[in-house]
C-alpha cells in the first residue's frame, strides 16, 4: 500500500508511521529523518537545508523532491511505503502525483486530526527557551499557509481519511488499522 500520513507538527504521525510500517512491512519514508541525516553527514543538501530546518521553515521543493524520488525508486518501495512529512506543499503533491502515475497510485492519505491550540500549548510547555518557542510558532505558521491546502487537494481526489488524533496512541493506531483494512 502507498500511504501518506498527514497532520500538523506534534500530532504523532511519526509514531504512527513506525507502527503502520511494521504491520504492513513497507518502508517508513520520513523526509525529516532523511534531511536530518543529510545535515549530520555534512552533504551539500544538508548544508543547504540546515538553517531552514532550524528556523521551522520548509526546505525547497526541489531538494526535498529529489531525495524522495531517489528513495521511492529503490526496490524496497515496490510493495508500497508510508510517507511521513511529505508532501508538505501543493507543488510537492503534484510532483508526487506525476512520479507515481507512471507506475502506481496512492491508496490513501491519513489525516491525523488534532486540536491545534492544545498541541501548541503542550509543545510550548516543553520548550523552555524563547528561540525554541519561535521555531514552534514558525512551524505552525508554515503548516497553516503551505501544508493545509493539501487537505482540499486530497479531498477532491477522494483519498483523504480523517483519524481522531486526540486519543491514546494505541487507540489512534487501532483507528488507522480499521481504515487501512477497509480500503
Ligand atoms: P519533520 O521531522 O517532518 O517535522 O521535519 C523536520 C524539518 O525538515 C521541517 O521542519 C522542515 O524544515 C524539513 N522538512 C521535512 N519534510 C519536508 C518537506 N516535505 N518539505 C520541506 N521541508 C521539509
Amino acid at each position: 500500500m502507498r500511504i501518506i500520513l498527514f497532520g500538523p507538527p506534534g500530532c504523532g504521525k511519526g509514531t504512527q508511521a513506525v507502527f503502520i510500517s511494521k504491520s504492513l512491512s513497507v518502508p517508513h519514508l520520513s523526509t525529516g529523518d532523511m534531511l536530518r541525516g543529510a545535515v549530520s553527514s555534512g552533504s551539500e543538501i544538508g548544508l543547504q537545508a540546515k538553517e531552514i530546518m532550524e528556523s521551522g521553515g520548509l526546505v525547497s521543493d526541489k531538494i526535498v523532491f529529489s531525495i524522495v524520488k531517489e528513495r521511492i525508486e529503490k526496490n524496497d518501495c515496490e510493495k508500497g511505503f508510508i510517507l511521513d512529512g511529505f508532501p508538505r506543499t501543493v507543488n510537492q503533491a503534484e510532483k508526487l502525483d506525476l512520479l507515481l502515475s507512471e507506475n502506481y497510485k496512492l491508496d490513501c492519505v491519513l489525516r491525523i486530526k488534532v486540536d491545534e491550540e492544545e498541541i501548541v500549548k503542550r509543545l510550548i510547555i516543553r520548550a523552555r527557551e524563547d528561540d525554541k518557542l519561535d521555531v514552534i510558532k514558525n512551524r505552525f505558521k508554515t503548516y497553516n499557509s503551505e501544508t493545509q491546502p493539501l487537505i482540499p487537494f486530497y479531498e477532491e481526489r477522494n483519498l483523504l481519511y480523517n483519524i481522531n488524533g486526540m486519543q491514546e496512541i494505541e487507540k489512534v493506531s487501532e483507528d488507522i488499522k480499521k481504515v487501512i483494512g477497509a480500503i
